[in-house]
């Protein structure tokens, strides 16, 4: 049995989930990490939660749903956008 050493066990090794969205003063992404389990994602999933904003000061309101498919679809674009 071949054993692949560059595998982690992604549940286990990544247990937060990255969330993203954009500060409607500054116009500027916010990144968010909050706990990945499932029952933590599903308990939030139709919620909306509170987040402190590190451009502008101010803390702004966003749906959990829309920031969550953000934070995945943006990933790969993530580390340009910081740059
Ligand atoms: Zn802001």
């Amino acid at each position: 049995m071949t054993k692949t050493a560059s595998q982690p066990l992604e549940s286990e090794a990544k247990p937060f989930t990255r969330l993203r969205f954009r500060c409607a003063a500054t116009g500027k992404l916010v990144d968010y990490e909050v706990p990945g389990d499932a029952k933590t994602l599903k308990d939030l999933w139709s919620r909306s939660l509170w987040r402190s904003c590190r451009h502008c000061g101010r803390v702004h309101r966003f749906a959990f749903r829309s920031a969550y498919i953000d934070g995945i679809l943006g990933a790969s674009r993530w580390v340009a956008e910081q740059a």
